[in-house]
């Protein structure tokens, strides 16, 4: 069923859809980036130039090529008809709302090739929901990248209930082929693996501030100098089997107690956001950005 993969249409153009295109089109793939708007195409266009620029500069735009070379195999596209057609992997990344993904993807479906396949870049929807509009639900699957997608070299590749493992499993080679460190998870979960994970972190990080254990510069200096090397080299569980699992358990019968596992969000987080106090995008979150 899975053909060959030749051309990529890239729905969005957005934060994460020009890193996608960016990716796609400095591994070599011919890309058709839509978008709603020739606006937002022009805009999406300058960010992935932008980013382009910064690749070139930092030497990693392959030997003998240039920015302009990149580029010239981008072409824009405001309808699926012109977009989709022709397309063998088609990614999406457009608003992170299941009835317009449902809608997107099923008039994608009208004019993709019957073989290409469906990637939705959701951070959290459920892949099984998503494809249970289209008549062809087997070839849809997600392709979680993380942000900055030109950057950050996880794509977490989940399937629906009803995803076919061939389009799975080309959709990881594809992902290695340009570059990324793709990981299949097994099945669909909310906030799949690596989110989990990072919530895990922040709700504990959250709660140490809250009880006046530590304030967050000192919180983020532990990370950097123990976890955050440690779990760059080995990652968490090897990182446990390392230190020796008996020890893991016996911190686990006396610290786990102690430990809030709420299910509510933290106060601490939830009084920043009712401030306004949103990070770095307000200039105030637990740090000052100026
Ligand atoms: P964004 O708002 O920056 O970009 C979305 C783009 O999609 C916009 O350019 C918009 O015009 C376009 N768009 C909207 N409807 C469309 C349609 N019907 N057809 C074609 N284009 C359309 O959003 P984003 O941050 O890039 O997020 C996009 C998706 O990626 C969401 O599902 C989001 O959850 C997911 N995601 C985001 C991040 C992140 O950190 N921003 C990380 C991983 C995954």
């Amino acid at each position: 069923m899975v053909r060959d993969i030749r051309t990529i249409a890239n729905i969005g153009s957005g934060t994460m859809g020009h890193a996608t295109a960016l990716q796609f089109a400095v591994a070599g793939y011919p890309v058709k980036l839509v978008d709603c708007s020739q606006e937002l195409l022009d805009a999406g266009m300058a960010r992935i130039r932008s980013d382009a620029e910064e690749f070139a500069q930092a030497g990693l735009l392959a030997q003998g090529e240039s920015v302009e070379d990149v580029l010239s195999r981008i072409t824009t596209y405001t309808d699926y008809e012109h977009g989709a057609t022709g397309a063998d992997f088609i990614i999406e990344s457009i608003v992170e709302k299941l009835d317009v993904k449902q809608k997107v993807w099923s008039e994608i479906e009208q004019y993709a090739p019957e073989d290409a396949i469906f990637a939705t870049n959701t951070s959290g929807l459920s892949p099984t929901s998503i494809q249970s509009v289209l008549k062809h639900p087997e070839r849809l699957v997600v392709a979680h990248f993380w942000n900055p997608a030109q950057l950050m070299p996880l794509v977490e590749v989940v399937p629906g209930e009803s995803t076919a493992e061939e389009v799975e499993d080309a959709t990881f080679e594809l992902m290695r082929k340009i570059g990324k460190k793709p990981a299949k998870i097994r099945k669909e979960s909310l906030g799949f693996v690596g989110n989990r994970l990072q919530l895990a972190v922040l709700r504990e990080a959250f709660n140490i501030m809250n009880e006046g254990i530590a304030d967050a510069e000192t919180i983020d200096t532990v990370v950097k100098y123990s976890l955050g090397r440690r779990w760059n080299l080995v990652g968490p569980v090897a990182s446990a089997d390392l230190g020796g699992l008996d020890t893991f358990y016996n911190v686990s019968t006396y610290l786990l107690k102690d430990m809030d596992n709420g299910t509510e969000p933290s106060p601490l987080l939830e009084a920043k956001v009712q401030a306004g106090d949103l990070g770095a995008k307000t200039g105030r979150g637990f740090y000052e950005w100026t």
